[in-house]
């Protein structure tokens, strides 16, 4: 199983980073070793001061498949969920104007919270009009919509799988929307999708 992360994938986030809008969609991958799930707290890792969140809409991939062409992408995944990338946001702000990869402030131990995955059929909206929201203690600090999205979960899905077969099991994170933003210890993170609350977990540290 591998996590494949999309970045830059709407305008405002990017705008708020102050970075490029990119023309390819902007990828990483974190090992499987950073999964949280079950709503478990996330600890602050001590090589960072400013982890942030940052709350996506994530695709679980349900057929093997390499170069898939945008039409037939959407029938490599029936279920989705919500996730936080965690971002040593300080490390990743070193990396990058160093020119390094952004591995160690991106995938490191638990930065991939997931929550429980339903099929997309249980929402009203469709995957390209879906409406999500983190609220920080009690206080919305993130919500997007999926129609905007650079790049589609289609798109993303045949680009990807140009360069990384795609397996059963696979998560992609397809962007996060503006207001990511520095957890701290006792932080509750409440995510939801629609109405339905998705994620709910402490930070720890
Ligand atoms: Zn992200």
């Amino acid at each position: 199983m591998k996590i494949i992360c999309i970045g830059r994938n709407y305008s405002e986030h990017i705008r708020e980073l102050n970075n490029e809008t990119p023309e390819e969609p902007v990828i990483f991958i974190k090992p499987d070793t950073a999964l949280l799930r079950n709503n478990n707290p996330f600890y602050i890792p001590d090589f960072s001061k400013d982890v942030h969140h940052e709350v996506e809409i994530v695709v679980k991939i349900n057929k093997p498949g390499r170069a898939i062409p945008v039409p037939f992408a959407k029938d490599y995944y029936t279920h989705i969920s919500l996730g936080i990338d965690f971002t040593a946001r300080d490390l990743q702000s070193q990396l990058k104007a160093k020119g390094l990869p952004w591995e160690k402030a991106k995938g490191f131990d638990h930065s991939a919270a997931i929550g429980e995955f339903f099929p997309i059929t249980d929402f009203s909206s469709t995957l390209h009009q879906l409406p999500f929201s983190l609220h920080k203690n009690n206080v919305l600090v993130q919500s997007g919509n999926t129609h905007q999205m650079i790049h589609s979960v289609d798109e993303i899905i045949a680009y990807v799988s140009n360069f990384f077969s795609l397996r059963i099991g696979d998560y992609i994170f397809t962007g996060t929307p503006a207001g990511v933003g520095p957890v701290n210890h006792g932080d509750i993170l409440q995510g939801n999708i629609e109405d339905k609350e998705i994620l709910n977990f402490r930070i720890l540290g």
